[in-house]
């Protein structure tokens, strides 16, 4: 080539270059990717730190303060769709955020994507009132209302007890509430989902596609395999009026006795339909105390000869006389007894509206820490009397939930869906609340204190994902997947062979290429 026409060539390279401005970073080529192509709010932690902050405030105050380097809030599904493209062209790992309640902060990871789920919050409850498909972003208080209002007060959610816990990790955690012992776990009522996999591309899954998927979306934990942003669920139907009775005993050796017959007597004869769950602490005086939390799908009057029957109550009861006899028993539709299951501390009218004052539960948020433990036995006198001591020391409580072989829980298999301790007669919740993050390490001392006391008695620490803790054992996969751990990591690797979604340490890693 001749000296002036190279000159010429390298003149006109240097004048494109100079239009098109100075070549762009990769982090920068990314937050044009994502402004460009994401039909939602976009923002980048270069230019909105505060926003991104924001984003990243999850439930547990412990643990939010990750930093991420972006947050999207798409407005559909192609957004959703369009940030994953995004982020898998940068290399940049992806987090999906329902309702930030995962109690180790695993929806806002640092370095990531995060994906606000939010707005994607449309249920549709189909023509028979047997089926509804809920956007993946959905709130369990939307969804309570969300049904209520298409159904009326006869159709109701086999949900859990908190109403601004997202769908998308309660579903695919299992799902625990006053149904379980009726209609089994929440994502037993799974029949279909839709799901954004890493590449972008939507999935669909049902008894008849990617049905391995459909299967390890129970129990196999969010954030796992891909972003699900259509589940499609099974809706049950329930009698005009449910009725709700809390009782409660004290004293050390009633509870433990109490303790002995539930696993005994309860356990193995108590219908199905009767929600049984308790909730063990000490008083003032570190005294045992159990509060029973009951439900009965049907009148007062019905729910008291089930309870005569079970010999909780009436003339030949052991525990009548024992029963705090200040007993709060009420009747009501089923969605406001989901009005009644929120604890939190916000004033309610007793509406069904209350079920979506979403801004002022969450301003209730704290610190907490807990642990989790799904029994395969019953345990000894000595064990729930040292467990009552525990909790004395560590002014904390205990919450079981009822399962064991009446309930409809426990006619699904163990390998039938991702969750894999559906022999447990009960699992229990340790939780702490707290308000000074300093108290952190004597919290965590205190739910120690407990779980010395039950791992005796509970090889490989049998635990239930929604209520994750990465020191729950020397093997939480195994905790919380047991025996079903090698299929879904064969699902896993099908669905997100990078491992683009694995961002915590409890991820689930993909089988090894064969
Ligand atoms: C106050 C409170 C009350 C609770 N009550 C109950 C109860 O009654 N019964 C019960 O069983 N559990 C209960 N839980 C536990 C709860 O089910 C889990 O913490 C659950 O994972 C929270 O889901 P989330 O969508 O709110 O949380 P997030 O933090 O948003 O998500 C949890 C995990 O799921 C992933 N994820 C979220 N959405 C999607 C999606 N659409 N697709 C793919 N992955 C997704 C996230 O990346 C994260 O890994 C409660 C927790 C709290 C804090």
């Amino acid at each position: 080539m001749r000296p002036l026409a190279s000159l010429l060539i390298l003149c006109l390279a240097g004048c494109a270059a100079a239009i098109r401005g100075p070549a762009l970073s990769p982090a920068q080529r990314f937050g044009r990717c994502l402004k460009s192509s994401v039909d939602g709010d976009v923002f980048l932690s270069s230019e909105q730190p505060a926003a991104v902050h924001e984003e990243a405030q999850l439930w547990n105050r412990l643990y939010s303060n990750s930093t991420p380097v972006a947050f999207v809030r798409p407005a559909t599904v192609d957004g959703v769709a369009a940030a994953v493209k995004c982020a898998y062209g940068a290399g940049v790992k992806v987090v999906p955020k329902c309702g930030g309640h995962s109690f180790m902060g695993y929806s806002a990871r640092d370095g990531t994507l995060g994906i606000d789920l939010s707005r994607l919050n449309k249920v549709t409850v189909s023509a028979d009132r047997r089926t509804a498909r809920v956007q993946g972003g959905t709130k369990q208080g939307q969804l309570y209302y969300a049904v209520w209002k298409q159904a009326g007060n006869t159709t109701a959610v086999v949900g859990g007890t908190c109403p601004t816990v997202g769908v998308g990790g309660f579903l695919q955690g299992g799902g625990l509430g006053f149904f379980t012992s009726q209609f089994g776990l929440a994502c037993d009522q799974l029949i279909g989902l839709q799901m954004i996999d890493y590449q972008g591309r939507l999935v669909t899954a049902d008894q008849r596609q990617n049905s391995n998927l459909l299967r390890a979306a129970c129990g196999g934990g969010g954030g796992n395999f891909g972003i699900v942003t259509e589940f499609h669920i099974r809706l049950v139907q329930v009698p005009p009026l449910l009725t709700t009775s809390q009782l409660r005993l004290a004293g050390n050796q009633t509870a433990v006795d109490f303790m002995l017959w539930f696993q005994s007597h309860v356990l193995n004869t108590a219908s199905h339909k009767l929600a049984f769950d308790l909730r063990l602490s000490t008083t003032g005086k570190n005294v045992a105390q159990v509060q029973l939390n009951l439900r009965w799908p049907g009148r007062e009057a019905e729910m008291r000869a089930a309870l005569v029957a079970l010999s909780l109550l009436g003339p030949s009861s052991p525990w009548a006389p024992v029963l705090n006899p200040k007993n709060t028993t009420f009747e009501a539709p089923w969605i406001l007894t989901a009005v009644a299951d929120d604890k939190s501390s916000v004033p309610k009218t007793n509406t069904p509206e209350d079920l979506l004052r979403y801004e002022e539960i969450w301003a209730t948020r704290r610190y907490l820490k807990e642990k989790s433990y799904c029994s395969l036995e019953p345990l000894p006198a000595a064990t729930w009397a040292r467990l009552f001591q525990s909790l004395a020391r560590s002014k904390s409580a205990i919450l079981v939930h009822r399962m064991g072989p009446k309930t409809a829980f426990a006619q699904v298999a163990p390998s039938a869906t991702a969750f894999p301790w559906r022999k447990a007669l009960f699992c229990l919740q340790h939780l702490k609340y707290f308000d000074n993050p300093e108290e952190v390490a004597s919290v965590i001392a205190g739910l120690k204190d407990a779980k010395d006391v039950l791992a005796p008695h509970m090889p490989g620490m049998p635990g239930y994902v929604n209520y994750i803790d990465q020191d729950i054992s020397p093997n939480p996969l195994f905790s919380y997947y047991g025996a079903n751990l090698g299929w879904l990591r064969q699902v896993k690797r099908q669905f997100d062979p990078e491992a683009r979604f694995s961002t915590n340490p409890l991820s689930i890693p993909p089988a090894a290429p064969q």
